[in-house]
């Protein structure tokens, strides 16, 4: 049986307030309620298989940073878990556990605030191989030029700072830190959003060369439904917390199931749509603190029925490898995500 490369099961994620002592005793004072928890993610069950480019897409809010996280091991999950090659990390030891998530790493949206400002670029290249025993220290300035090289960066600006370089570049530094310890997932979250258009398309490229080389499986989180299709094999689309739709970039670009993902998908800017003028989804993603009842989309579907503000409609089969969760269809209930990506 072959196991996905990282698979979550059922994850949820919620965030308690915080509160210290004297919040807590005015607050019993004051006779005011206990403050509510957000819940981030709703029992989310995904598979990234080896050497796949899996698109995390959703509105600000909907947990996907969230799902990253917890996917990276930075965060713990509340309940569900998750596994690389079948194997539960709640299963491994501490050490098989480390150098496991080591195999799984992040790249952020700002490249700036993920680099130390007081450190050389070769020192933040080399520092985490070195910690992990992944280099010998003699090895050191030929792997740091072959790390430079590798992300398309001029080795003689090694010895510079972070702050000496432009946004792509300092995203460019990024990559090849993480690239540095051998990992076999990049989780790349909006790594692209906070750069401009031009550069946007200089770091794609990178990921793009990257993907062909094969050695690499990518979970892509965006909100850029045109860069999620360019780069993507396969696409979850969260919405407050859930996970509404999910299939290959063919089938759900081409006959999207979902009504949010309708939606979403009506707003990309096409060259050739003339000046249509753009219908932006109705009202605004909900508050997590008080969800609706139901189907979490009910308040803003053109589709509503009575049925959609009582029950919570589940992730049924709608084609081969395509999963959506809507009362308006009618495939075959599934429950288990994972087990339709093998
Ligand atoms: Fe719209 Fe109802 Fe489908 Fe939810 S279940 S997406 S509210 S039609």
């Amino acid at each position: 049986m072959t196991y996905p490369l990282l698979e979550a099961r059922d994850i949820s994620r919620t965030f308690s307030p915080h509160e210290d002592l004297i919040g807590k005793v005015v607050r019993t004072a004051l006779r005011q309620p206990i403050p509510a928890h957000v819940r981030a993610l709703s029992n989310v069950s995904l598979a990234l298989h080896t050497g796949e480019v899996l698109g995390v897409v959703g509105e600000s809010g909907c947990g996907k940073s969230t799902l990253g996280r917890i996917l990276a091991g930075i965060l713990q999950p509340s309940s569900g878990s998750l596994a690389f090659q079948g194997t539960p990390f709640s299963a491994m030891d501490p050490l098989t556990r480390a150098s496991t998530f080591l195999k799984i790493q992040m790249i952020f949206q700002d490249p700036m605030s993920s680099l130390n400002p007081r450190k050389r670029v070769s020192d933040l290249i080399a520092e985490a191989p070195l910690v992990h025993g992944l280099l010998d220290p003699k090895d050191r300035d030929r792997f740091v030029h072959d790390a430079l090289t590798r992300v398309g960066l001029d080795p003689q600006t090694q010895s510079r700072f972070p702050h000496q370089f432009s946004g792509g570049q300092r995203q460019r530094i990024n990559i090849a830190r993480a690239l540095a310890v051998n990992p076999e997932i990049l989780i790349c979250d909006e790594s692209v959003a906070a750069l401009d258009v031009s550069i946007q398309a200089q770091i794609l490229n990178v990921f793009m060369a990257l993907k062909e080389q094969g050695d690499l499986s990518f979970v892509f989180i965006s909100h850029d439904l045109g860069v999620v299709e360019h780069l993507c094999d396969r696409v979850a689309i969260l919405y407050l917390g859930q996970i509404v739709e999910v299939g290959t970039v063919d089938a759900l670009f081409q006959a999207p199931q979902h009504p949010y993902t309708q939606a979403l998908l009506k707003e990309i800017p096409r060259i050739g749509a003339g000046k249509r003028r753009f219908n932006p989804i109705r009202g605004e993603i909900p508050s997590p603190l008080s969800p609706p009842s139901g189907c979490p989309f009910h308040p803003r579907c053109p589709h509503s029925t009575p049925e959609c503000t009582q029950r919570m409609p589940g992730l049924q089969e709608v084609g081969h490898e395509h999963l959506a969760a809507c009362h308006l269809l009618h495939g075959t209930p599934s429950h288990s995500l994972t087990e339709l990506s093998k």
